[in-house]
């Protein structure tokens, strides 16, 4: 039985199932949602809800926020009844969301000043991983906080690495989102390529899912651009906001100018789509 009680915060694509798989391994679990209506489901499956971040904190021993962006976590951590209004009682915060490392360490800051500690947990994996407890977690903070807190992470993800203090675990997320994206718009322009010249979208993958640089993230978007199938799993509008992200902590090749400037024409078009659909914004322009 898991007696640590668990506070959840953000139940959109990513946090509704990983918060699933805390109620499935028995923690107790409270959660709460901006839009409200997010929380019937997870209530239904034995979750506490809190009306605030405030209520929530009073609630809870260990408390993960998996929100969009630094303006997010600035609102739950200091809007009325935010998390800094409540009692800090040596209690974690765990942030998952992707956000930037300056974001974590003034957060990270505020934290220690109200009794509480915080360790940035971003991950890589989208809501396939999540529904399977499969995601990789990357964390930011101090070592003891993160041991104490692993076994939890362990219930959401398949790995849990400490991997340096506030804020590293955020520009590691970075750097794998950066590549991401590259992968995604190269998938996008080899697709192209091969059905303006009479290959078939199907044809590609048939033969890149046999060549060497075979991966099931390929399968995965190919098989979306096949069935010209493009909901969100980790949407465009969301790259767009992580690719600013690398390029504030330094990122400036190349290819990282080159992503950012198409993702972000893709997103005026695309942006709820799942970020494959730069296939279709490339097409269109092409
Ligand atoms: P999402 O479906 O758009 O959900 C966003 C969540 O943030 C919702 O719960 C939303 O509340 C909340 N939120 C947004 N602005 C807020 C504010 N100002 N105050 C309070 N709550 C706010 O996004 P997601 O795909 O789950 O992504 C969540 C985070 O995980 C992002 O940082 C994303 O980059 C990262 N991530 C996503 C994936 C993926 O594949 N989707 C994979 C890895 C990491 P409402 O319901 O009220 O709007």
């Amino acid at each position: 039985m898991n007696t640590m009680k668990i506070g959840w915060i953000g139940l959109g694509l990513m946090g509704t199932p990983m918060s699933q798989q805390l109620l499935k391994a028995g923690y107790p679990l409270t959660v709460y949602n901006r839009s409200k209506d997010k929380e019937a489901g997870l209530k239904e499956q034995g979750a506490n809800t809190a009306s605030s971040p405030e209520e929530l904190l009073g609630q809870s021993d260990i408390i993960i926020i998996m929100v969009t962006d630094d303006k997010a976590i600035r609102s739950v951590f200091e809007g009325e009844d935010g998390l800094l209004a409540g009692e800090g009682d040596g209690k974690v915060i765990i942030n998952m969301s992707t956000v930037s490392p300056a974001i974590s360490k003034e957060m990270a800051q505020q934290c220690m000043a109200h009794g509480l500690s915080y360790l940035d947990a971003p991950v890589s994996g989208s809501v396939k991983q999540a529904e399977t407890a499969q995601l990789v977690i990357m964390v930011g903070g101090e070592k003891s906080v993160f041991e104490k807190v692993k076994p939890v992470l362990e219930t959401i993800g398949k790995v849990a690495l400490n991997v340096g203090d506030t804020g590293a675990g955020n520009a590691a997320k970075l750097a794998i989102n950066t590549l991401l994206s590259f992968y995604t718009q190269g998938l996008a322009e080899a697709l192209i390529l091969a059905k303006n010249n009479e290959i078939e979208p199907q044809v590609l993958l048939e033969l890149l899912g046999n060549s060497a640089i075979a991966n099931p993230y390929t399968k995965l978007k190919g098989e979306a651009v096949v069935n010209n199938n493009f909901k969100a799993a980790f949407s465009l509008k969301n790259i767009v906001k992580d690719l600013k992200l690398s390029r504030d902590i330094g990122l400036a090749t190349p290819l990282g100018k080159t992503a950012l400037a198409t993702f972000e024409a893709a997103s005026q078009k695309h942006g709820d789509e799942d970020l494959i659909a730069i296939y279709k914004y490339l097409d269109n322009s092409n």
